[in-house]
């Protein structure tokens, strides 16, 4: 939390921090008109040629028409992992799913251009997010439909929707192209889903990678233009989700300290809508994942405002985002452990922005599990005790095991505990000996024992008070 609240502490006092240089977009465009593919193309090369110590760049795949899908990765590559050892977190960013949302691509270019510009200006923000981070930032999914100023790709050849049989192929709209509910919001029509889920090779090759390279993404955020709104789950349920309380803890912390921008449940925000990447990323890979609606503005080709200034707003929630992905899952911690005999007590703070459920703490060695608690439920930024039975092993060490989020299909993450951070206290006796012990009179009997054995010795603890006296004579 320490880190969060300091954040949010250096956007109110600095909320427009001055930048090493104009992040938008240099040659061969100017700071007024939107990109085309191949100033894109020149651009993102520049980038990787120019800075190979954190940008790689490389192309996941081909537009329909055989344009690549450039994939821009940044992160402080003098480490394959944080200073501690532990892997770094994972941001995904897409942009351009439809080609006449300049503004949306432009946030995703410009999110990329800030901290390569800010690294090498030596901000200690962009230093401290990249040796920590991955971002993974693809910023134009939609090239033929970018160039030809047009919301769909530009695959003719397929009735837009066969289901709906319309006479003209539009082109496919790709974000009703996801496998997730695919075609399933009635009615369809306007929107041309293709011919399934993922007929399309944009998205094809935009979910293959989601599903190789960054399963571990703990925030995804996929940008258009059409309403100034950042939406999160779902589109298809009118419903919150099931991490609500992890999307209304950011939703405050952006309006409270950052931006007026609303921030709703898709469906309810704007209207019901199937198979979109944002639905997909939550629904299937489990990433808590918004839709950034950076503006209303999806008809011009260029912008009377500089767009480094139109969108400085919307970056700054963008850094909120990614400085704090670590905060948007579960995190917990083993804060106390007590075992009595066959009983076990721990206590367990969740540091994260996430609750999570079915959350166990397992005694294993190896890839077996001697012992595991019962399931247990973690709240957001809370702390759960816990008691559990049946604890009869040594020789293990301690796990923690649980999902990210409450959503079905977050990953489950196992964790050793670090038994460094934790007070354990252990007793042979367990809460039942105990009750055995009092019901046939052993207590008693012991401390009979003990009083006779202490009445014979001669002050056997006395040197803890001695310690005390000297220390008052000192005075
Ligand atoms: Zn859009």
């Amino acid at each position: 939390m320490r880190g969060l609240a300091v954040f949010l502490a250096f956007l109110v006092v600095a909320p427009s921090m001055a930048v090493a240089e104009q992040n938008w977009p240099g040659e061969p465009v100017d700071n007024h008109i939107f990109m085309s593919y191949a100033a894109l193309t020149q651009e993102v090369n520049n980038w990787a040629e120019d800075n190979p110590d954190i940008v790689t760049l490389s192309s996941i795949g081909q537009s329909y028409l055989g344009r690549e899908l450039w994939m821009v990765v940044l992160s402080d590559w003098s480490n394959e992992t944080k200073a501690n050892g532990e892997a770094k977190e994972i941001v995904y960013i897409d942009g351009g799913h439809h080609g006449n949302e300049y503004l949306g691509t432009a946030l995703a270019w410009l999110t990329a251009k800030f901290y390569i510009n800010e690294w090498n200006a030596g901000s200690e923000e962009a230093i401290t997010v990249l040796q920590n981070t991955e971002l993974h930032i693809l910023i134009m999914l939609n090239p033929d439909g970018n160039d030809a100023d047009t919301r769909h790709n530009l695959n003719l050849t397929t009735a837009a929707n066969p289901l709906v049989s319309e006479p003209v192929p539009t082109g496919i709209d790709l974000n009703r192209n996801y496998d997730h509910f695919w075609d399933n919001c009635s009615p369809s029509d306007p929107f041309a889903p293709g011919a399934g889920p993922f007929s399309e090779p944009e998205t094809k090759a935009n979910a293959e990678y989601m599903n190789t390279y960054v399963t571990d993404a703990d925030l995804y955020v996929t940008m258009h233009t059409g309403v100034w709104i950042i939406l999160y789950p779902w589109g298809k349920w009118p419903e919150q989700p099931s991490d609500w309380e992890l999307f209304h803890g950011i939703r405050d912390d952006v309006n409270e300290n950052i931006s007026d921008i609303p921030m709703q449940n898709a469906n309810q925000g704007l209207y019901p809508n199937c198979g979109t990447s944002r639905d997909y990323g939550y629904g299937v890979m489990g990433f808590p994942t918004f839709t950034f609606e950076t503006d209303d503005d999806q008809f011009l080709l260029f912008t009377f405002e500089d767009v480094n200034d139109r969108l400085s707003e919307e970056l700054d929630v963008m850094r909120y985002l990614i400085t704090n992905t670590w905060y948007w899952r579960a995190r917990l911690v083993v804060e106390e452990l007590s075992i009595q005999g066959e009983d076990v007590t721990f206590t367990v703070n969740n540091l994260g922005r996430a609750s999570t459920r079915n959350a166990t703490l397992q005694y294993v060695t190896g890839n077996e599990i001697l012992w595991e608690s019962d399931n247990f439920t973690a709240n957001a930024t809370s702390q759960a005790i816990v008691s559990s039975s049946g604890f009869d092993h040594d020789g293990g060490e301690w796990r923690l095991s649980y999902q990210k989020r409450v959503i079905h299909s977050s990953k489950f993450v196992n964790e050793t505990v670090d038994i460094a951070y934790t007070k354990i206290t252990t007793s042979s006796f367990s809460s039942s000996t105990l009750t055995w012990m009092l019901q046939v009179g052993a207590i008693p009997l012991a401390a009979l024992a003990f009083a006779f054995w202490w009445s014979r010795e001669e002050k056997p603890l006395e040197i803890i008070d001695n310690s005390t006296i000297e220390a008052e004579l000192l005075d």
